[in-house]
């Protein structure tokens, strides 16, 4: 890091090299964070334990974890029986699940009183998509939550200093969304630009996650070179992040967890 002083608004930078959101980080028991540019983020654990990923392929599919999944051991979901899906949700304790990402944004989902956790993996076609209000519909149908109990993060994504799209992405959202216009803008340069915060935060609003319940950490992973892998900016050569959630016992989520 080249400015071990800088000042992150909402966020902080770990010891251990990895950010958090202030606003999520009041919950005794609940942890969540977010690699910066570090070699084999796959092969991170938490608390001890390995998280439980998907094979993600930029769609819309929610798995919800339980006991009893099928490959789930105390070591996460096992290379081979991972699954396709972009979004993952559960009740269980211990059980850490994430998403990797370099661009897309990583959303986690906290509902603090009802034990339960959630994170999603948002793309400009996941986010056309609904990921998130469809991870908050899976969340009401399966664990009653209603979306005041959720509390969300947004983590470092492309900014729409550096995300031009094409008219077509426009369009797609137009048909969906009839604020599109206001996270879709033309730029000086003419082209369009997707802000994925934006259009998240304002899916998320329109769900009916309290607006003081939302937290960006507002970090362009394009421009933070310093920071972050940026698919764009290597070309889809370089490295991922990783962006996690779980519920682990206090008394384990106050040592150090990673
Ligand atoms: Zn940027």
């Amino acid at each position: 890091m080249k400015n071990p002083q800088e000042i992150f608004p909402g966020a902080e930078l770990s010891p251990a090299g990895f950010f958090t959101l202030t606003g999520l980080s009041r919950f005794p028991g609940f942890v969540h964070g977010f690699t910066r540019k570090v070699p084999d983020a796959g092969k991170l654990q938490v608390a001890g334990r390995k998280p439980v990923f998907l094979h993600q392929v930029h769609g819309h599919r929610i798995v919800a974890v339980e006991k009893s999944a099928a490959g789930l051991s105390p070591e996460g979901i096992t290379e081979d029986k991972r699954v396709p899906g972009d979004a993952l949700i559960t009740d269980v304790p211990g059980v850490i699940l994430a998403i990797r990402v370099a661009d897309c944004l990583p959303v986690v989902f906290l509902a603090p009183e009802k034990g339960v956790v959630g994170i999603a993996h948002a793309g400009w076609r996941g986010t056309q998509a609904r990921i998130a209000e469809k991870l908050i519909a899976l969340g009401r149908e399966r664990y009653r939550l209603v979306p005041e109990d959720l509390w969300v993060g947004l983590g470092p994504a492309i900014g729409p200093c550096c995300y031009p799209v094409g008219p077509e992405v426009r369009e797609a959202f137009r048909v969906d969304f009839s604020d599109a216009d206001d996270y879709i803008t033309l730029a000086l340069d003419g082209s369009l630009r997707l802000d994925l915060i934006q259009a998240n935060q304002s899916q998320l609003r329109a769900a009916g996650v309290p607006a003081d319940q939302i937290f960006p950490i507002s970090l362009c992973t394009f421009c933070r070179d310093d920071h972050f892998y940026s698919a764009r900016r290597e070309g889809g050569k370089g490295g991922r992040q990783v962006a996690w959630v779980g519920m682990i016992p206090v008394s384990v989520a106050e040592k150090k967890i990673l």
